[in-house]
């Protein structure tokens, strides 16, 4: 069952899933912009596989599992 992770997994900093930037494998390992971009060059580190940047989780599917919304 693959569930959207809420933090890069190479700094930790926090990925809400309606925030833009973030970065995710084939496999669904997640990073943030900045170690995907400056640290690692677009390549997971876990499965060697490309990076590519997260859809953002919006509309309906937002209304149903909110990220951290303060309603
Ligand atoms: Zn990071
Ligand atoms: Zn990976």
């Amino acid at each position: 069952m693959l569930t959207m992770k809420a933090q890069c997994e190479h700094c930790s900093s926090s990925l809400p899933a309606d925030l833009d930037g973030a970065f995710i494998c084939s496999f669904e390992c997640t990073f943030c912009a900045n170690c995907a971009e400056d640290v690692l060059g677009y390549r997971c580190p876990n499965c060697g596989g490309v990076l590519v940047e997260r859809p953002t989780r919006v509309g309906d599917a937002l209304r149903r599992a909110p990220a951290g919304g303060a309603m």
